[in-house]
């Protein structure tokens, strides 16, 4: 079966679509952006072709995928010669809050829940809806299945999750942690029981999902049992312009002293904060290594700061599973950059981590880098979340 895979933002749509009966090959990819906005453009990348790009009015989502539909099956570099050949689309959906434990075929039940999320993903629920809605419009009956950000982590306890703040919130709005990148925690923790060689119902994984939004998680037995992102993705780690933790009493601090509202500080929070604010710098890791090594100093605090953050969720769920068979580390920094891995892992001396510093120079496979003599298993597992939302939506439709 051919699955398309979608992920949609308020002006950009992602796509990806796999042939599951060909080792999930990537048969064409590609990116609408500034959807609503002048100058929209398509580009489409279809493996052993020169990239096309069209640029061209996208005024919605809907001209989007009527345009991605269009490249999917030109004549000259189209992959299907008819949408009947796409036999399933799967959506990857930010927030499902308490309502959705699992992936989900959807209906209007499911379009009318993800709408009731709207508050609790503003900027990416009501553009997922989106997509979902011009698919069907296109692509009439075949099955569309969404694929949570949050569901993985419903596993959790009510001690991770609840904020001890009155339970009223808890009750009335359901305020609590849901965290993200569900996806690939999911896919990667599964990879790490095999690649790691470890007991599925006896293992203790933590997944550092390292990129420009990071996220650490706590999965026991192949259930995760806590992670660093909660309500919205802004908790957690130092990230490339997110806070990550910090006291709530700073937003009302900051609202005060330069006459700003709370969108206004939560948007300063979110997208001017992290390495980015403390450097001044980038929010890229390449440019703040460069910077460091050239010796300027706020980019090696930031540095420090968002080692220093992955260093103690490490070390927090260390505690929580009462031990760890393996640390793994994913995404564009996780997978890359072995400087911040030694770094991180430096602190882990106390618990026998021991790194092979050849197999942590290794980029692009899944591999253990940690030694054999290694009391923890380390793993470098690139993240594949496309490929990990197309698993879904098979099992959904099939
Ligand atoms: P992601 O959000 O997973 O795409 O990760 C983005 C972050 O990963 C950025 O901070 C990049 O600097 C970093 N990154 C991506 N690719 C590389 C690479 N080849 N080498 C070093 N860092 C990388």
């Amino acid at each position: 079966m051919k699955i398309l895979v979608i992920n949609c933002g308020s002006s950009s749509l992602k796509y990806q679509l796999i042939d599951m009966d060909d080792n999930k090959k990537v048969i064409a990819k590609g990116l609408c952006e500034r959807i609503g906005i002048e100058g929209s453009r398509l580009t489409h990348k279809v493996p052993g072709h020169d990239d096309i790009v069209i640029d061209k009015e996208m005024k919605d989502h809907k001209v989007a995928v009527t345009m991605v539909m269009d490249a999917l099956m030109d004549k000259e570099y189209g992959v299907v010669k008819d949408k009947s050949e796409i036999g399933a689309v799967g959506h990857r959906v930010l927030h499902g809050s308490v309502f959705f434990t699992d992936s989900v075929v959807i209906n209007d039940e499911v379009k009318r829940v993800i709408r009731e999320c709207f508050d609790l993903g503003p900027l990416h629920n009501p553009a997922n809806l989106i997509g979902i809605e011009a698919c069907e419009a296109i692509l009439g009956d075949t099955p569309q299945v969404a694929v949570f950000d949050t569901a993985f982590h419903q596993t959790m306890p009510k001690k991770a999750y609840m904020y001890a703040i009155p339970s009223e919130y808890f009750e009335k709005y359901h305020i609590r942690k849901y965290g993200f990148h569900g996806t690939s925690h999911s896919y990667v923790s599964k990879r790490a029981l095999e690649v790691a060689d470890l007991d599925p119902d006896n293992s203790k994984v933590i997944v550092c999902h390292l990129g420009n939004g990071s996220s650490v998680s706590a999965v026991l037995n192949g259930k995760c049992v806590d992670t660093s992102m909660g309500l919205t993705p802004l908790q957690g780690l130092v990230m490339g312009t997110r806070c990550g933790d910090v006291d709530a009493a700073v937003v009302q601090y900051i609202a005060n002293k330069e006459n700003r509202t709370v969108d206004d500080v939560l948007n300063i929070l979110n997208k001017k904060s992290g390495v980015l604010g403390i450097s001044g710098v980038s929010s890229d890791f390449r440019d703040l290594e460069a910077a460091e090594n050239e010796g300027n100093e706020a980019a090696h605090t930031a540095m420090e700061c968002f080692v220093y953050s992955v260093v103690k969720y490490i070390g927090a769920y260390v505690a929580a599973m009462n031990g760890v068979d393996a640390i793994v580390f994913t995404a564009g920094i996780g997978e890359n950059n072995k400087d911040i891995r030694n770094r991180v892992l430096s602190y882990f001396t106390y618990l026998g981590v021991e790194v092979d510093d050849e197999k942590n120079s290794v980029r692009g496979e899944e591999i253990v880098v940690s030694t054999p003599a290694s009391k923890v298993k380390v793993c470098v597992i690139p993240t594949n979340e496309e490929v990990a939302i197309a698993n879904e939506t098979l099992a959904c439709v099939q």
